[in-house]
């Protein structure tokens, strides 16, 4: 047994690393447990976001957007590059690099704010004990004021189509493979599918994703999820909606998959196979049954808006809890859980949260759609305007795509954006801004946007929920 701990964390994604250096800064005597090994069978930090999750596709999304525009886009703007050619492994190391970088960095900054990494896998037992079993096999229990559990989630299996070596993989598999497979099948057209599926596609592969769904992109303003589809669709991605997989088989080096659609059974042979069905919060075996916190049957831990558990002094944020799956999410719970057990009041704004789609165009959204606003009875106006109008979006030669603003009729306060195009993941900051603000559209009217920019669609979009803007014919309100 050690010295007694302000806080231990269980977790070192981007919600526990992110609540372990916020509390060492308020002066918490803080550990962080983390058992994470990585593909050079090192222990590392930094959770699936940094290892095998938005660090590491976005690094694929770079390079293949490039190579993609280099295929596509130059000879438009005058650049002729002759024989092109990919180094896919050359890429996959680039990517291993960057994460490598990020994960070794947040060991220093561990380090530097004085922080014990516990290696291993974290048990939260009573009496705020934390036992820690290491890779040999040994147990270690410390005693700690508070937990914090952020242990994350892993991908969604599909018992129908269990995992084979890199012929049916995971997301994390998806990341890995050093030569490009003919033909991909993904299951499921979430964030995660588009993203690995847009990877593979501007490759070369084909590329085809299952979606069991009959609506595309649900949680998306509609007019946007209509303009993303087709332009997915545009470049090669064959998404089918309401084709429900039911199995796969691997025979020598193909995968047959077998699904259903409106015209019955169905099955396509395809290289590779990937299940990008979600995934699913890990917290089995986690907790002591004595311990008593809540957790529902899908290991989701019950927490407050407070990210505190129904047992004093544990928390949980990140992954493991409600809310959407993402990084900066369990980030911001993990500092105002760090704040709140320094004493501080501090609380999260979730109807300011950003959500991003990192494919080309990116699509980005902030707030309410038109639809929740509809059911919710809310008067509303929705101002838009596309790139396709704007000067920099020309001289870009990236012209796809639009901005819209929403505003409450009544108090001209911004209720949602929702942006399809170019570094539309950059430009959606200030709708988050205006919404953390409280601003109406007359402030984002108000505020001089540097000529030419992208950000200057916002400005217009802004203008025409008023109908003002200057770039387009304003329709009449
Ligand atoms: P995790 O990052 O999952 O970290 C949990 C950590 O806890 C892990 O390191 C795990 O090893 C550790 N752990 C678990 N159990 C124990 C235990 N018992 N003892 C010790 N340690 C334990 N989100 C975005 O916001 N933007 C993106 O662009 C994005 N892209 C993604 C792309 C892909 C391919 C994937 C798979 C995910 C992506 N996500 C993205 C989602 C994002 O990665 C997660 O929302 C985020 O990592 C959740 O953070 P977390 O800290 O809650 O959990
Ligand atoms: P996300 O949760 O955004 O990662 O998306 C996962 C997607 O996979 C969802 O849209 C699900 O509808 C879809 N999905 C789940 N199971 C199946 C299945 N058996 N066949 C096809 N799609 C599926």
């Amino acid at each position: 047994m050690t010295d007694k701990y302000d806080v231990i964390v269980i977790g070192a994604g981007p919600a526990g690393y992110v609540a372990a250096i916020r509390a060492a800064q308020l002066g918490l005597k803080t550990a962080c447990v983390e058992k994470w090994i990585n593909k050079q069978d090192k222990p590392a930090l930094g959770g699936t976001c940094l290892n095998v999750g938005c660090i590491p596709s976005k690094a694929l999304l770079e390079s293949t957007e490039l190579y993609d525009q280099a295929q596509h886009g130059f000879a438009d703007l005058g650049i002729n590059v002759g024989e092109l050619s990919v180094d896919v492994p050359k890429m996959i190391a680039r990517k291993d690099k960057i994460v490598s970088e990020l994960t070794g960095g947040i060991e220093m900054l561990f380090k530097a704010n004085k922080i014990d990494w516990l290696k291993g896998s974290g048990r939260v037992l009573a009496n705020k004990q934390v036992s820690v079993t290491a890779a040999d096999g040994s147990d270690t229990s410390y005693a700690t004021d508070n937990v914090i559990i952020a242990t994350g989630s892993v991908p969604v299996e599909l018992g129908i189509t269990p995992l084979q070596g890199d012929i049916v993989v995971d997301s994390s598999g998806a990341l890995d493979w050093e030569a490009i497979p003919g033909k991909i099948c993904v299951i499921g057209a979430g964030v995660i599918g588009l993203e690995l599926g847009s990877v593979w596609r501007r490759l070369g592969s084909e590329v085809v994703l299952l979606e069991a769904m009959d609506e595309f992109l649900p949680m998306v303003d509609k007019q946007i999820a209509r303009d993303a589809k087709r332009a997915f669709t545009k470049q090669g991605l064959d998404i089918q909606l309401s084709a429900r997989v039911t199995g796969s088989e691997v025979n020598g080096d193909k995968v047959t998959v077998n699904y259903q659609d409106k015209n019955g059974d169905q099955s396509m042979v395809v290289d590779k196979l990937i299940v990008a069905v979600g995934r699913k919060a890990l917290t089995e075996g986690l907790v002591a049954d004595e311990v008593g916190i809540g957790i529902d049957e899908r290991g989701v831990i019950h927490v407050n808006d407070h990210c505190e558990t129904n047992v004093p002094g544990i928390y949980a944020v990140g992954d493991v809890v409600r809310g959407p799956m993402l990084a900066h999410k369990g980030s911001e719970e993990g500092v105002m859980v760090a704040e709140r057990i320094a004493g501080e009041n501090s609380s999260l704004n979730y109807d300011a949260m950003p959500n991003v789609i990192y494919t080309h165009p990116e699509v980005a959204w902030v707030g309410k759609t038109e639809e929740q606003l509809k059911a919710d009875g809310v008067e509303y106006q929705a101002g838009t305007f596309p790139f396709a109008a704007s000067g920099r979006a020309k001289a870009k030669g990236d012209t796809g795509g639009l901005v819209k603003i929403i505003r409450d009729k009544n108090t001209d306060r911004v209720l949602g954006a929702h942006l399809i195009g170019p570094a539309a993941s950059e430009l959606l900051g200030q709708s988050v801004l205006a919404l953390e603000f409280d601003a109406t559209i007359e402030d984002i009217a108000h505020t001089i946007h540097a000529h030419p920019t992208l950000s200057e669609a916002m400005h217009e979009a802004a203008l025409s929920a008023d109908g003002r803007a200057i770039h387009i014919a304003n329709r009449k309100r």
